[in-house]
């Protein structure tokens, strides 16, 4: 009998519909050649919602993420104004505890990168630090921010980086700013000190944040798995995909105990919704993880071969890459790719 999983689909805003229907088209193509049933269950989410629903994570859509397995989501655009609903995507992370923001970065064949060598992944805590929303005007032009760090959650986080690290090159880094932050930043650093001991063949060794920015541009092939607090996390995943190649390549998991929801590193990159222009492989690669995630190794590995394959061919390539396909002719060649393996 076939496998069943209930997948959540958000599409979100700007060119979240393309990337993740892209994604679902490569789901389908895998359904079809394995004994697996996906059934999705497609919900609201993002900038789109506001004028219906008052916000951009309504509670039907909360209820509906409750029933699946796992989510796949597109990119979702959060207006900056104050007062503004926070992040659909901060809040899902909340709400599920999805603590561990796993982000890997590679150097693809016939990709542009700085270097051929890199296999790197950043761990970025997922939940609190300089997202926990607590942001304050406390007198006209001072205003306050909150970096919420604590030792439940950053000792999550490195416990999941160890064991990610003992599965790759076992060799952990971890990105700070104690230097300067000392008491949130020593809370950090302490937990990942005490999550080492449980991990005594994993090698570790600790960066500064800002000289890590530049470890990635001129070293990036020396590091395995780093892991980070929130904010800094985020930054340099963004820095790490484009010294990869492109942030189009870029995917994310988020992890909590009990779920896990899929994303593409990227935003809703607004300026090019509706053009058929963007890279969908991000979102595919984020449903490989998915894929990982769920146990379905071999659905998985086929996945990950198929864009391999079509990268190292280089007969379709989006314009990020320096060709001029189409977000659909790029996933139509990776779901075609599933299907041949
Ligand atoms: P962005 O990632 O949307 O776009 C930055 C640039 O990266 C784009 O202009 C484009 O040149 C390139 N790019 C992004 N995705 C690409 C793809 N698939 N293929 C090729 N090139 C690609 O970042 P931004 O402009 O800072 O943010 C736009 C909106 O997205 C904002 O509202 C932001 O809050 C939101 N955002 C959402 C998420 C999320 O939902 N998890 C993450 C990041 C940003």
């Amino acid at each position: 009998m076939a496998k069943t999983y209930s997948v959540a689909v958000l599409k979100g805003d700007g060119i979240g519909p393309e990337v993740t229907e892209a994604a679902v088209k490569v789901l389908e193509a895998i359904q079809d050649t394995s004994n697996l049933k996906l059934n999705f269950l497609y919900g609201e989410a993002g900038y789109h919602c506001i004028p219906e629903y008052g916000t951009n994570l309504p509670e039907v859509t909360v209820a509906l993420l409750k029933k699946t397995d796992a989510c796949v989501k597109g990119p979702m655009t959060t207006p900056e104004e104050p007062g503004a609903p926070v992040s659909a995507a901060v809040k899902i992370r909340k709400k599920f505890n999805l603590y561990a923001n796993v982000r890997p970065c590679r150097s693809y064949p016939n990709v542009d990168a700085l270097r051929s060598d890199i296999d790197l992944v950043v761990v970025r805590e997922n939940t609190e630090g300089m997202y926990s929303g607590v942001e304050y005007k406390v007198s006209p032009g001072v205003s306050v921010a909150m970096r919420i760090i604590t030792q439940k959650a950053s000792s999550l986080v490195a416990e999941y980086a160890f064991k990610l690290a003992e599965k790759r090159r076992k060799h952990l880094t971890y990105v700070h700013k104690a230097n300067i932050l000392r008491v949130t930043d020593g809370v950090f650093n302490d937990a990942v000190k005490a999550a080492a001991k449980n991990h005594p063949d994993v090698t570790v060794d600790d960066v500064h944040i800002d000289a890590m920015a530049m470890h990635l541009v001129k070293k990036p092939e020396t590091y395995d798995v780093i892991v980070t607090t929130n904010l800094f996390g985020d930054v340099i995943s963004d820095e790490a995909a484009q010294v990869t190649g492109s942030l189009g390549l870029a995917a994310g998991a988020n992890i909590g105990d009990s779920y896990g929801m899929f994303e593409p590193v990227h935003g809703s990159a607004p300026k090019y919704t509706g053009m058929n222009r963007v890279n969908p492989t991000a979102t595919i690669m984020a449903v490989q993880m998915m894929m990982d995630y769920l146990g379905e190794k071999e659905a998985a590995a086929k996945i990950e071969n198929a864009v391999m394959q079509v990268l190292k061919e280089g007969k379709v390539r989006t314009k990020d890459l320096g060709g001029s396909s189409t977000t659909s002719e790029m996933s139509d060649a990776i779901a075609s790719k599933v299907k041949a393996l």
